[in-house]
């Protein structure tokens, strides 16, 4: 019985060109879905002092500039050129939670002055 041997099996195509095109429409399409959606991630708010108002605007804790952008390495580029000082006056960890924390505050108390 040679009927089913290895020269029948139907191997998926393992060459080099169809698999290099087949990572790159992948890869691509799933970029493609991460800048589309790019939800509002909490971590946002201490990695870039952003947090996300009512209106589902990111507002910018420190010069309370609204973002529309909605893509994440434009929030990034704004924090990174726009807050230099703070981002290195504040490094990532206890101090930045902290500084964030109280722009906060602050940002909650002017955004009730605005509403009445
Ligand atoms: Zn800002």
């Amino acid at each position: 019985m040679q009927l089913f041997g290895p020269l029948s099996v139907a191997l998926p195509p393992t060459c080099g060109r169809a698999r290099a095109l087949f990572d790159m429409a992948t890869k691509k399409k799933q970029r493609k879905t991460e800048d589309e959606k790019c939800e509002f991630k909490v971590e946002w708010t201490e990695t870039f002092t952003l947090i996300q108002n009512l209106n589902g605007l990111r507002t910018c804790l420190i010069c309370l500039e609204k973002l529309a952008h909605n893509k994440k390495s434009n929030l990034e580029t704004h924090f990174t050129t726009k807050h230099v000082s703070f981002r290195t006056k504040y490094p990532l960890g206890d101090a930045r939670k902290k500084a964030v924390e109280e722009l906060q505050k602050s940002e909650e108390k002017l955004s009730s002055v605005f509403n009445y």
